[in-house]
Parts: C-alpha cells; structure tokens; sequence
C-alpha cells in the first residue's frame, strides 16, 4: 500500500510502497483510511522536535475512515462502519485507562509518533482506539475531530471546567487555537480574546468569533495591551512560549486557571506570584483528550453546535505532503488543516 514515511535527520517525507498492515491480535481493527490531517506537531518530526520511535515511520493522528476488517474479539464497529481513530494510543489495562482516562495512560502514545501512523492505505488500531460515527459525516472533518478540535474541546471542558459566560484569552491561532475559540464561541463565553503574531491567524480568529484580536510578537505587547485591567477566568495557552506564563497568570481571574496545551522545547521557569493562593488560581497542562470527553464531542459536532466545514483548506493525495507541509511553513495563507486523502 502506499503511505508517507519519515526518516530520521530527513526533512521532507517521503512516499513509498510498504506492506500493508495485518490484525494481529484479537482485539484489533483495519481500517480504510479516507482522510488525515496535517498537524503542526507533523512538522516537528522534520524539525527534530518530536523524536519517533523507530525510524522509518508512518507519520499522521488525525484520521478517520471505513472498518475493513475486525479482530474475534471486536464488539464496538463491523466492518463498512465509518470511524475516526483517537490519536493517543493506550494500553487498555492501566488504572488510567480502566478509568477512562486513557490520555493520561502510562503507556499513552501518539499514532504516527509511537507507532505507525495513519498516512496511509490502511491501519490496524486496537478497538477501543476507534469511534463510530455516523456515515453522512464528511471524513475530512470526522479527522480533525481526532486532535486539531479534541485537544481544545478536552481543554476548555475537562481541564478548564468551563461555565457559561466566562471570559476566555486563547494564546496562538492556528489549527488548535481557532478550535478552542469555535468551542468557547459554541459554549457561549462572554467574550473571547485572541493573541498571535500572525494577521491572517487573527483573521480567522474573528472569523470563529473571537471578539478582540491581538497581535503580539511578546509578553510585553500583550500586557501593555490588556493594560485596562482586562481579566479572565481560562486563558489557554496554545503557544508553547512559557514567557507568558507568569505575567499572564496576574490577569486571571479568582478561581481562573492558566491552562498549557502548546508544546514547548523550552523548561517553565516560573516566579509564582503569592496571588496564585488567595486568588486560588491553577497552572495546569491539558494533554489529548479521554474517550468519554471524545464522545461527548462527538455527539456535540452530531447536533451541530461546531461546524468544522471551513476548517478543512484542502484536500490533498499522499504525495503532496511536502507542498503542504511548505505551503504550511510560510504561514502567509489563512490555513487552518490540509487533509491528506490516501
Ligand atoms: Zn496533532
Ligand atoms: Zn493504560
């Protein structure tokens, strides 16, 4: 079948004939893939920030596609079924996973990361990574479902607790970022504050519904900006800049929480300011997203709350990957997901 693959120290993917997966255990599905997203952390395998586990491999988390075939054991789908496959992969048995809280497993992995991805023909997943969804869904929106919408949707509602009416600051605009605000939007937040160093980022920022737009190449510009005492109760951090950390925790509200999603090459180094106990304020990190929290999503896009439809930029074959992954790299156009569609 064919499928991209990356090499290690390599910095474009490469398109190549590779055997096509098999169900190996019992528990096992293979599924058709029909769409996968390109997602910023993809472009970290080329950039060496993310480390695969063996090299070649298959990248891509955010996919969706048909039931081929299913292992003896398989309960949940059959084949014909249409799917999209969680990004994490768990180990099933672990007290997280037993708890439905298979993003925090010890053994937690990422398709395409951890273990071959789904820019390709086919995958094998293990059942439980798998999630039915109704067949008029258009699979290049059920793909992104699977990280560019569950990271923030997990975010604002299991991390953050979000209530109805809160004020909401979203750091970073794209492909995550624009989801938090259409789920925030979606939530119905008082107002939502987006920051990024990018116009057409804001853009589309406004364009979701976010009601005030910053561009802000630092931490100094953003506080000089909010310099009217503008407080929130979450700010999600999408950047993985920690400058912001620390200066941005002064304008949440009591009870707010500073929520990192972004993933950081930098350490936080963090002065904690004594507000942080008698506004009992939260620093937290928000990592994937659990499947009870999926379905929950799941069922939120079914009656409609998000529409993802202006969310997908285009719609490419396999081996276009690389003009994608250039087109996504100089950042001039309004992206927000290139979807591969093997
Ligand atoms: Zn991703
Ligand atoms: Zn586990």
């Amino acid at each position: 079948m064919k499928a991209v693959r990356f090499y290690k120290n390599h910095k474009e993917f490469f398109i190549e004939n590779v055997e096509k997966p098999t169900i190996r255990n019992p528990d096992e599905v293979l599924v058709q893939v029909k769409a996968c997203g390109i997602c910023g952390s993809d472009l970290h395998l080329l950039h060496g920030f993310i480390k695969p586990a063996f090299s070649p491999i298959i990248p891509g988390h955010e996919s969706s596609g048909i039931i081929a075939e299913v292992g003896k054991n398989v309960k949940k789908v059959k084949p014909g079924d249409h799917v999209v496959i969680s990004a994490g992969i768990s180990c099933g048995k672990c007290f997280f996973c037993k708890n439905h809280r298979e993003n925090l497993c010890e053994e937690v992995g990422v398709l395409g990361f951890h273990c071959n991805g789904a820019m390709a023909e086919y995958i094998c997943v293990e059942e439980r990574n798998v999630f039915k969804i109704s067949s008029h869904i258009p699979f290049s929106e059920a793909a992104i479902l699977a990280d560019a919408v569950s990271t923030p949707f997990y975010a604002i509602k299991k991390i953050g607790n979000f209530q109805k009416d809160q004020k909401i600051a979203v750091l970073g605009c794209g492909g995550l970022g624009i989801h938090a605000i259409k789920i925030a939007r979606a939530l119905e937040a008082s107002e939502i504050y987006a920051f990024d160093i990018s116009d057409t980022s804001l853009q589309n920022a406004r364009n979701v519904g976010a009601n005030h737009t910053f561009l802000s190449y630092s931490i100094r510009e953003i506080v000089k900006s909010l310099h009217k005492k503008i407080y929130f109760h979450l700010i999600l951090d999408f950047t993985g800049i920690y400058d912001f950390v620390e200066p941005m925790l002064r304008l949440l509200f009591s009870g707010g929480k500073y929520i990192i999603v972004g993933l950081s090459k930098g350490q936080l180094q963090i002065r904690i300011p004594s507000i942080i106990t008698f506004r009992s304020l939260s620093i937290c990190g928000s990592y994937g997203i659990d499947s009870e929290t999926f379905q929950e999503l799941i069922d939120f896009y079914n009656i409609g709350k998000i529409s993802l439809n202006e969310s997908i930029s285009g719609q490419f074959p396999l081996d276009k990957i690389n003009d994608c992954v250039r087109e996504l790299e100089n950042r001039k156009n309004s992206i927000i997901r290139f979807i591969l569609t093997p």
